[in-house]
């Protein structure tokens, strides 16, 4: 079985209330991690990403930021987890109900900066005053909110968000894959596989890649 396959099985124990990982300290280990795995994933308190994955401390690296999105700093990190610490299995993984769906990167900069109208709907959004902070700034220079129309903070899975879901996955997953420094074949090629994890049923479910990369403009 493959090492990801694996990973999914434990994945179906951890959504059937089965423990996997061990929280404790491990005692020395080697600095490589065992499994030979990175793992890129959202920030969001919902996933505890060992957890999910039935992962041990040790076994992978764990790279996350808002939406688990492939930003140039994501590159960084895999870059440095393949060439120097040998990793060579990629999971990506975006889920349900995520923030990154309920705004825009216009939206958020226009709301930071002041613009009246963009602050009240970010504050509808996400239920939360929205406090401008009235100027501008270069940086950063994106968000990153996953493209397509803003739709309320947590709403509940549907089609269309799905597919926004998918889109930023086979994105992430081509901006990894097509990177001049990540290797994909020969001796020394990395595979990357893409996930969203459903946050009502702890559930995995493999995004197909390649696949339609359009989804709602
Ligand atoms: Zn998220």
């Amino acid at each position: 079985m493959s090492l990801i396959d694996e990973l999914l099985v434990n994945n179906q124990r951890y959504s059937a209330g089965e423990a996997g990982h061990r929280p404790v300290h491990p005692g020395p280990q080697p600095i490589r991690p065992a499994k030979r795995l990175a793992v890129v994933a959202c920030m969001d308190a919902w996933l505890d990403v060992e957890d999910l994955l039935g992962l041990q401390t040790g076994e992978a690296h764990i790279i996350r930021n808002a939406g688990g999105v492939v930003t140039e700093d994501v590159i960084r990190s895999l870059i440095i987890s393949h060439h120097l610490l040998d990793t060579r299995e990629v999971v990506l993984i975006h889920h349900t109900r995520c923030g990154m769906l309920a705004f825009t990167d216009d939206l958020l900069k226009a709301g930071l900066e002041g613009e009246q109208g963009a602050a009240a709907m970010l504050g509808k959004a996400t239920g939360r005053r929205f406090v401008a902070c009235g100027c501008a700034s270069a940086s950063p220079a994106a968000f990153h909110a996953f493209r397509g129309a803003p739709e309320p903070l947590d709403a509940p899975r549907d089609a269309r968000n799905t597919e926004r879901l998918q889109w930023d996955v086979r994105r992430g997953l081509s901006a990894i894959l097509n990177h001049p420094w990540i290797p994909t074949s020969g001796e020394d090629a990395i595979t990357a596989r893409g996930f969203i994890y459903d946050v009502d049923t702890g559930r995995l479910e493999e995004v197909s890649y390649p696949g339609p990369m359009g989804g709602p403009g």
